[in-house]
This record gives C-alpha cells, sequence and structure tokens, in this order.
C-alpha cells in the first residue's frame, strides 16, 4: 500500500470539493486530507478512489460517497475522545475518519468476511477502532454507554437497542427509510426523551437483521 504524491494531491481536491458542498468542520476536512481512501478498496479502484462516489467493496457492500461519510462526521460533533459506536464496519473508511478526528471508535459489520478483511487492515493501519462481528440492532451492551452513534447503512427504523445504549446528551445519526434514506440526528434528552432533526435524503445499502457467516451462520 503506497500513499504517493498524486494520491495526496487528489485528496487535497477532494477535501475543496467537501468544502464547496458545504462541509465546514475542519476536523472532519483535516481527517479526510490525512485517511488514504484508496487503502479501502480494491487496488483496481484506485483512480476513482478520490471521486465523490460510492465504490463496490467485498460481500456486495460498498464504501460510500465520501461527501456522506463527511456529512455524518460532521452531524456527530466529534470531540476528542468520544466513545463512538459504528454500525456498518464495511471497508473500514467511516470508522478511520472518526479515529482520525480523535474518537475511540467501537465498529460493527454482520458479514464475517468483510469484518475479517477489515480488521485486519485497521490493525494495520494503527487506528484507534475495535472491530466486532456481529448485530448491529444489538449495538454492543458491553461496551455502552456511548456518546455518539452512527448508522452507515439504512434502517427501516431507530434501533432501540442502540438509543439505549447512547448516553444522556449524546447523538446518533442515522439514515432511516426504505430504498431512499433520510437522514436523520437524534438527541437523547433523557431516558424518555429525544431530539429529532433531518437533513434530507442519501442512498445506503439497507440494514439487515443477524451477523451473516462466522462460527454460527445467521445467528
Ligand atoms: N461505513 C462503511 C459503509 C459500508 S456499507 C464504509 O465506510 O465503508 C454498510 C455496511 O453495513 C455493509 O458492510 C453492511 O454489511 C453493513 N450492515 C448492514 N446491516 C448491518 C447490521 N445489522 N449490523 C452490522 N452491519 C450491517
Amino acid at each position: 500500500m503506497e500513499d504517493t504524491f498524486r494520491h495526496k494531491g487528489l485528496r487535497e481536491r477532494m477535501c475543496e470539493e467537501m468544502r464547496a458542498k458545504g462541509i465546514t468542520d475542519e476536523n472532519v476536512l483535516e481527517a479526510m486530507r490525512k485517511v488514504p481512501r484508496h487503502f479501502f478498496m480494491d487496488p483496481s479502484l484506485d483512480s476513482l478512489a478520490y471521486e465523490d462516489r460510492a465504490l463496490p467493496i467485498a460481500c456486495g457492500q460498498t464504501i460510500s460517497h465520501p461527501s456522506t461519510v463527511a456529512f455524518q462526521s460532521q452531524l456527530l460533533e466529534v470531540k476528542q475522545n468520544d466513545k463512538i459506536l459504528e454500525v456498518g464496519t464495511g471497508s473500514g473508511y467511516q470508522a478511520c475518519i472518526l479515529a482520525a478526528m480523535g474518537a475511540r471508535v467501537l465498529s460493527i459489520e454482520r458479514h464475517d468476511e468483510l469484518f475479517q478483511r477489515t480488521q485486519r487492515l485497521i490493525v494495520q493501519l494503527k487506528y484507534f477502532v475495535r472491530c466486532y462481528h456481529g448485530d448491529g440492532y444489538k449495538g454492543i451492551p458491553t461496551s455502552a454507554p456511548f456518546d455518539k452513534i452512527i448508522i452507515t447503512c439504512g434502517a427501516p427504523m431507530v434501533p432501540p437497542d442502540l438509543l439505549k445504549q447512547l448516553k444522556i446528551g449524546g447523538m446518533m445519526v442515522i439514515p432511516v427509510g426504505d430504498e431512499n434514506y433520510e437522514m436523520r440526528r437524534i438527541t437523547k434528552l433523557s431516558d424518555t426523551e429525544t431530539k429529532e432533526e433531518t437533513f434530507g435524503n442519501f442512498s445506503f445499502v439497507p440494514m439487515l437483521e443477524k451477523k451473516q457467516g462466522g462460527n454460527n451462520k445467521f445467528l
């Protein structure tokens, strides 16, 4: 894996594009300038890595558009040392962007094959991201509560277990819908109250139930 001057130049240009598209959080832009997106995909896609498009990864999944990663990261208002749960590790790019912003990230992926590959990559890259193979609907109760939760697949509704695992005062960024997903930011005000904000429509692969592969098929 090589990060050349050409890659760095393309990243610089990508960050300018993100700025033009409304990303103002300098911490997000700095992380996107640092993290080599081309490391998170097949080398044959290298020439497309810094265009604002989603690209295929293993198991029929996709790495999100850079502008979607930037937008979700900005909505999370990441603070140094925030403990963040990500649902949908996929390529690991979004998780590493949050880690580069100073967060401690725990990320769940339902596909065993993707989990294995991405865990290996992240260990190599040395980002503060811990990978889990499991069903994101259940979250990680043993590590809760989280300061922030980010869902990077399209959810049919807000999973109640995830809301439970959010700190009071914490925020969840989640695309909700069916095929077309509305970006929502949910702030947990108390055990019984939330504030919801919406931010337009995005496309995502669907959030599916139950983990796949590993020791137990479809457990
Ligand atoms: N954050 C990723 C986006 C990957 S696409 C990246 O930066 O590349 C979304 C991922 O969510 C897919 O890998 C998909 O397998 C995973 N996913 C879907 N439903 C899930 C669930 N219930 N639990 C955990 N992961 C899930």
